[in-house]
């Protein structure tokens, strides 16, 4: 059995749907190719456990399926409330409190102790996906706010809260976040994710833990906040990767502009040449029912057509009944799309031309652009960072991108990147003999034939390990 591999990338969150060796086998046998372990839930021998079975499964079948470590952020909720569930009437009062309580339908406990100097009276405060709206009326400025109910409904234990105008002055990385970054960090973990980002430093933040560790985890940046929004062009020039999670996103800004949120910020990664995820509710249906909704079908091609790098599941394979089934059906729809033109060759430069990298640049942009001219076969590329990997891959060629490297850990990093297959390759023998060599391997694999074209870009001399400098066209024998 191989595995169903699409251009676009698949992540799948794990849950107890997913975590048995079992069905995360089938799933990545389907087509995910990458894990996320969602740090707002399960516990760290649960994690550890399922990051065991996947590199279990990568070995055993000579995968690279990457790890997504997903930090919960700044993540507001409201504590327990009494017979897990209360009605709030609108037009009545609330007492939200930074005391710890059993909440009732007139008092209820808050996760953020700032929240009544943070807050302004007016302001909206919406619980559990906004589904019960709330305006600040009064705060002591100390432990209590006192809101009035806009809309009504029943508030049960834990939901989130969201604040779209208030000012939250919680730090980036809390107490909770520290400790899953180090367990994510000491797990080797490809990617770590950070929810809630405001600004490119929180961004900038994360980094530094990272580097201070020696370790190389890249960082996806979840836009999620309309302060993220407004510091885009910052946020993208520093985050290895952006995610649209278009659920908090929805609750935080009015839900119909995210459609419009989504083109711009995957237009920015492009630009930025960094991989962008779609996020949240794309198969949500299918969390219960056998087939998806035409809407959602819809959502993931579409997903695909603005430029997507990867599209992502989350309760779908988390907690669904069909996660095996779920990534089937995605796998169907990306193939369907990815038959269509429209989606390749997207052509834009980067706007300021780095000096020290003006030569790879410029080789990466052309050979995808000789990759369109004379129909090539394949642009292959070796690399130590991945960088090129990126930079060939934001430009969307229809040729394969295959990328050989002797950095094992940058294998599986690549799995979130857009139609970039990786090979271990560690011989730097001379450029003729690799670049022979390759074509070999390429042929065994049965990605390439005899007479196909291909693009090598590499940098030589190859032994010194330099930036990308080489183009070469050959037809393979
Ligand atoms: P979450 O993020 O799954 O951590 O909530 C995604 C989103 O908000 O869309």
């Amino acid at each position: 059995m191989t595995k169903v591999q699409s251009k676009t990338k698949v992540i799948a969150t794990l849950g107890p749907a997913s975590s048995s060796r079992e069905v995360l086998e089938e799933m990545i046998m389907a087509g995910v190719d990458v894990c996320r372990i969602n740090f707002s839930h399960g516990d760290p021998s649960a994690h550890t456990e399922t990051i065991k079975t996947i590199r279990a499964i990568n070995k055993e079948r000579g995968l690279n399926t990457a790890i997504l470590a997903d930090l919960q952020g700044p993540k507001l909720r409201i504590g327990e409330v009494e017979n897990n569930g209360v009605e709030l009437i609108a037009g009545e009062d609330i007492l939200i409190t930074t005391k710890a309580c059993v909440g009732t339908s007139k008092q209820v406990y808050i996760t953020y102790p700032q929240f009544p100097q943070d807050v302004k009276i007016g302001e909206t405060v919406l619980i559990d996906d906004g589904k019960i709206v709330l305006a600040v009326k009064d705060t002591n400025k100390d432990n209590e706010v006192v809101a009035t109910v806009v809309h009504g409904g029943i508030l049960s234990s834990k939901k989130g809260v969201n604040l779209p105008n208030t000012h939250i002055s919680l730090p980036s990385l809390t107490k909770k976040d520290l400790q899953d970054l180090r367990f994510a960090l000491e797990n080797d973990v490809e990617w770590i994710g950070l929810s809630f980002v405001r600004k490119a430093t929180d961004i900038l933040e994360l980094k530094h833990i990272i580097q201070k560790n020696n370790k190389n985890a890249r960082v996806v940046a979840k836009i999620e906040k309309p302060e993220a929004v407004k510091d885009i062009d910052n946020i993208v020039k520093c985050a290895d990767a952006l995610m649209v999670a278009r659920g908090d996103l929805g609750v935080e800004i009015p839900m119909e502009n995210v459609p419009l949120i989504q083109k711009m910020l995957v237009q920015k990664a492009l630009e930025a040449h960094i991989p962008v995820i779609i996020a949240t509710q794309m198969m949500e249906s299918m969390i219960h029912n056998y087939n998806a909704t035409r809407a959602e079908v819809n959502d993931v091609a579409n997903s695909v057509m603005d430029g997507a790098d990867a599209v992502m599941l989350s309760g779908e394979t988390s907690v669904g009944s069909f996660p095996v089934r779920v990534i089937q059906t995605v796998q169907k729809i990306l193939a369907q799309v990815e038959g269509f033109e429209g989606i390749y060759h997207k052509r834009h430069q980067s706007s300021a031309p780095q000096k020290n990298r003006m030569i790879s640049d410029a080789i990466c942009f052309n050979s995808v652009n000789v990759a369109e001219q004379t129909g090539a076969a394949a642009i292959v590329a070796m690399t130590h960072s991945g960088y090129t990997a990126f930079y060939i891959s934001s430009f969307r060629p229809k040729s394969g991108i295959y990328i050989f490297t002797g950095n094992q850990a940058l294998l599986n990093t690549l799995s979130l990147v857009w139609g970039v297959k990786g090979f271990f390759y560690d011989k730097m023998v001379s450029t003729d003999h690799t670049i022979n060599e390759i074509k070999d391997i390429l042929k065994h694999e049965g990605l390439v034939k005899t007479d196909d074209l291909i693009i090598n870009v590499a940098s030589i001399p190859m032994h010194e390990f330099g930036k990308t400098n080489m183009m070469k066209l050959s037809f393979v024998e």
